[in-house]
């Protein structure tokens, strides 16, 4: 079997705001008639670089073996010098994901069976985002009630734990200037502690929170938000601050009583090593769409269960990215949980997956359809601006 073409699609009627993905999806194809679907992650003003480096890369794999896929990886990740930048990994991933679906399609067997087969039956998930709103986000909770009606809501739908960002906004919804370097008042980081306590409340006594920093805050001010969680359970604390800060991650996590977590930035095997060498993360949060595809992915799980840390999947693209991330949730052995961001979720991007994967009581089903278990919807197909390289086939 050889690779013959790609295709890149560009949803370019979307807009690049939060709220609406910016879809851009990539179809390998082969001479034996089957293609297979990846998806990179670079949000926002990144998507158009991705597509571009998408389509030189596409020209380098045109005459390979799909199934040739740690030969591919390396040529793709070690050729040209670039290592390891946002988009040259996310485009890498997407081509990988894609050689994987071709795998799996090509053997008639879901993906998870070729990656050391399952370890369990359903893939935990959590609601992640809620302060953009749930189920609807153009309505975010802005007031510690809101917050807590949100959860409820959540709860009632079956997800256990929730991951909320407590800092963007005040109580009336205006934008909170975020400042590393300066710390927040005293009202407003007893609001957070009121949020999380709604929070907590809604979900019910068992129910658990993540919080999340989007490495916004420096290190005094995660510590605060650290104390203001007292008396909530913490599933773990996200980027609190800075990945680029490795030291000062440390600082955070003896300071605060919680599994700290970050990686949705830092991706591959190199991008995880120093925080398991000062030992400053419990949780490693790597997306399948930037860190290196499904062959990375698997590396990168294996490295941190030797060094005792969990994984938990960062998936807040689109539905093949969401796909692939379940195959991965569904082998690894030191899996915590897989993300359902709201937004993934929403009415604007949940249509682009031909299959539906909704959470039923906090779990996600396995896909058993051959490769990774996802289509793109004929729905939306008329949406995407598409370039082709080399020869494809419908
Ligand atoms: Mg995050």
């Amino acid at each position: 079997m050889k690779i013959i073409g790609t295709e890149i699609l560009i949803d370019n009627n979307g807009p690049f705001f939060v709220g609406k993905h910016h879809m851009v999806f990539l179809k390998v194809y082969t001479d034996e008639g089957i293609y297979g679907l990846g998806e990179p992650i670079v949000y926002g003003l990144g998507v158009p670089a991705v597509a571009e480096y998408l389509k030189e890369l596409s020209k380098v794999i045109i005459g390979e073996d799909p199934f040739n896929t740690e030969k591919i990886w390396h040529r793709l990740h070690n050729g040209w010098e670039t290592l390891g930048g946002p988009v040259t990994v996310s485009a890498l991933s997407a081509i990988d994901i894609a050689l994987w679906d071709i795998k799996g399609k090509a053997l008639g067997v879901p993906v998870y069976k070729l990656l050391g087969g399952k370890v369990r039956d359903k893939v935990p998930v959590y609601l992640s985002h809620i302060e953009f709103g749930y189920p609807d986000t153009d309505k975010p909770p802005f007031t510690a009630e809101e917050f807590g009606e949100v959860a409820k809501k959540a709860r009632s739908d079956g997800y256990r734990i929730v991951k909320a960002s407590f800092i963007k906004n005040d109580d009336k919804g205006n934008i909170n200037p975020i400042d590393r370097y300066r710390a927040f008042s005293p009202d407003f980081i007893k609001l957070i502690g009121e949020r999380m306590r709604a929070i907590q409340e809604g979900l019910g006594p068992d129910g658990e929170i993540i919080i999340e920093n989007n490495a916004l805050t420096g290190p005094e001010d995660a510590v605060r938000i650290a104390e203001a969680a007292k008396g909530c359970n913490i599933s773990f604390f996200e980027e609190p601050i800075s990945p680029e800060h490795i030291d000062q991650m440390k600082y955070v996590e003896e300071k605060t009583n919680f599994a700290i977590a970050t990686g949705e930035r830092a991706p591959t095997r190199a991008g995880l090593l120093p925080f398991l060498k000062n030992a400053s993360v419990r949780i490693w949060m790597p997306d399948v769409s930037n860190t290196g595809g499904i062959t990375e992915f698997k590396k990168v799980a294996d490295l941190a269960e030797s060094f005792g840390v969990g994984i938990s999947s960062h998936t807040c693209g689109g539905p093949v990215n969401q796909a692939a991330s379940i195959q991965l949730g569904a082998v690894i052995h030191n899996f915590h949980s897989h993300e359902h961001h709201v937004h993934t979720i929403n009415k604007y991007n949940f249509k682009y997956g031909k299959y539906k994967y909704e959470a039923k009581d906090g779990y996600l089903d396995v896909p058993e359809l051959p490769g990774i278990g996802q289509e793109i919807s004929e729905d939306v197909i008329d949406l995407f601006d598409v370039y082709k390289v080399g020869e494809v086939q419908g």
